[in-house]
């Protein structure tokens, strides 16, 4: 077809289309930022609800611009209706503030590159395949889906490549009659790109996680516009990543097979490649196998799953800043006032295979992560969680204010600070002990009974322990009690003449225990005691000779 034909084939395509390539480029210049800033951009389609994995990728978009000094937005890609479901817009936006992953621009904060959904960009991607038309580069094709069903089981048969190309590209030279005929008759089509690529010539990119990617040239002719006039995927992510001049497009490892289509693009429209990042799915270990995190299997593949069970929404952040590079981990760990902010991530230390997503892994930098929160605020954000979650527990952290604070106030100086609660939910089980009426109830249901302890001798304990002590002379006190009982002074001891003796200190230490708290392990005893006060201490005492039949 000669130029002039093509010409009049894109005003005969596109009659509504008035505006130019050049206008759109103007509209959209280059941003001003300091050099190495990254432009990201997170773009789900809108099916209600962010995807662990998503999230995933939304995260790192997030820290990767804003450590550079860049930008990130969000861009909802709305192009394929199978995956669009009614106000699934919303549920992003909802998922995403409650991780507090807050784009720079979007359909809601705007923006200079907007609009931020596709299905509003559709006269932009048509005044560019308007263009290739006008080049030669693309090119209506008719062909119907029976048609291009029974090419497939020609190839299929024939155990060739599958797809439009080459001699199977049948409307790719079509005359200019020949299009204006069936265009005259109504005929349907999409627009193809006309691939100019020989898939014996290979390609080479280099991926930033993924290193140096080889592969033979695309020679599809891939559609471009379907028959509605909305873009396909490959199409919108072309002309939006270069509009809305991207650096980096980082996204699911399932993209890298369009690459070379991606590249293609790109040069016959005269962009400039972003570069690219493709990330490895999360997966999940279940009974030896590995797959991917599964939306419909796993309930913590649903971001809305943290905030139910209670697991704060920095702690997740933290697990993944630990999947997202290697190192973080240990930085994070000893580093004890730091926080995501103050890391560099960087792309090579990203997981080039799956990366494995560990509940028990997340938990145990959750209890690193409320480690390091005073007890007021871990009592200020689990009153805030029993809120939604268990009014009859919240009520009762309401009355207790006071002494809750104390009691999660426990272990939390030096070196080491207690690391026992991984969830807002874990309060409740762990302080079992803290409050009174809570206790009462409950009492030893979190002690196995398995030893009774002597009620008798606590009780002779009890009547001179002194609570304004400190624990240096409380503990020499009780020492001294052990052994004027016939207790060793220490587990060593003991060993070394069990017969002389009926114990140690420590097990005088876990009948005290037991009586008052319910359990064989907690957070020190003398700080719980002074805490209850001794008439408290007194009736749990009484509790536990009833419970053990003394
Ligand atoms: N809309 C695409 C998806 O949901 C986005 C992929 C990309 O980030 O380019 O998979």
């Amino acid at each position: 077809m000669e130029k002039n034909e093509r010409i009049e084939l894109a005003e005969l395509l596109f009659p509504n289309i008035k505006k130019t390539r050049n206008y759109y480029e103007n509209l959209y210049p280059e941003r001003d930022l300091p050099d190495g800033a990254m432009v990201t951009r997170f773009g789900p389609s809108p099916t209600g609800f962010v995807h662990m994995g998503s999230l995933f990728s939304a995260f790192i978009d997030s820290v990767f611009a804003k450590q550079s000094h860049g930008k990130f937005f969000l861009r909802i890609e709305d192009t394929d209706q199978k995956r669009s479901v009614e106000n699934g817009t919303e549920g992003i936006f909802n998922d995403l503030n409650a991780f507090n992953i807050v784009p720079d621009e979007s359909e809601i904060v705007g923006g200079k590159y907007g609009p931020y959904i596709q299905s509003e960009r559709t006269e932009i991607y048509q005044t560019y395949v308007k263009d290739l038309i006008i080049q030669g580069l693309a090119y209506p094709c008719f062909m119907s889906e029976e048609e291009i069903a029974q090419i497939r089981e020609e190839q299929e048969i024939n155990k060739t490549k599958l797809g439009i190309y080459g001699h199977y590209a049948v409307d790719r030279d079509l005359s200019f009659d020949e299009i204006k005929e069936r265009l005259s008759n109504n005929q349907e089509y999409v627009i193809r790109l006309k691939s100019p690529g020989n898939s014996s010539n290979t390609i080479e990119i280099v991926d930033c996680i993924k290193g140096k990617m080889k592969f033979p040239e695309h020679d599809m002719d891939t559609v471009l516009l379907k028959k509605d006039g909305t873009p396909t995927y490959h199409f919108a992510h072309a002309i939006d990543d270069h509009l809305m001049h991207t650096t980096h497009v980082i996204r699911g490892d399932e993209w890298v097979s369009s690459l070379p289509l991606h590249i293609q693009l790109f040069d016959i429209l005269g962009f400039k490649l972003p570069q690219y990042a493709h990330v490895a799915p999360i997966t999940k270990k279940e009974d030896g196998t590995i797959r991917k995190l599964s939306k419909r299997k796993d309930p913590e593949a649903k971001v809305s799953y943290y905030e139910e069970v209670g697991i704060p929404i920095d702690a997740v952040k933290l697990y993944l800043a630990t999947i997202l590079n290697s190192n973080f981990e240990e930085w994070y760990l000893n580093n004890s006032e730091k926080n995501i902010d103050d890391f560099t991530f960087s792309f090579d230390k990203m997981a080039i295979g799956g990366t494995l997503f560990d509940l028990d892994k997340l938990n145990n930098i959750s209890k690193t992560y409320f480690s390091r929160k005073s007890g007021e605020d871990v009592y200020g954000e689990t009153l805030a969680y029993t809120e939604k979650f268990d009014p009859d527990y919240h009520k009762l952290l309401v009355d207790n204010k006071d002494d809750m604070i104390k009691f999660l106030s426990i272990e939390k100086d030096g070196e080491r600070p207690r690391k026992d609660i991984a969830k807002y939910s874990d309060v409740k089980e762990e302080f079992s002990y803290a409050i009174d009426n809570m206790f009462e109830k409950e009492n030893y249901s979190k002690y196995d009974g398995t030893k009774i302890y002597d009620v008798n001798l606590i009780k002779e304990y009890l009547e001179e322990l002194d609570l304004t002590s400190t624990n240096d002379e409380w503990f020499a006190g009780i020492k001294k009690f052990a052994i004027d009982h016939g207790y060793a002074a220490s587990p060593k001891e003991f060993k070394k003449n069990p017969e002389e003796f009926k114990g140690h200190v420590g097990d005088l230490c876990e009948a005290l225990r037991v009586m008052i708290t319910g359990r064989t392990k907690s957070p020190d005893l003398f700080s719980i005691m002074k805490i209850l006060g001794k008439d408290k201490i007194n009736n749990r005492v009484e509790l536990y000779k009833k419970f053990s039949n003394q």
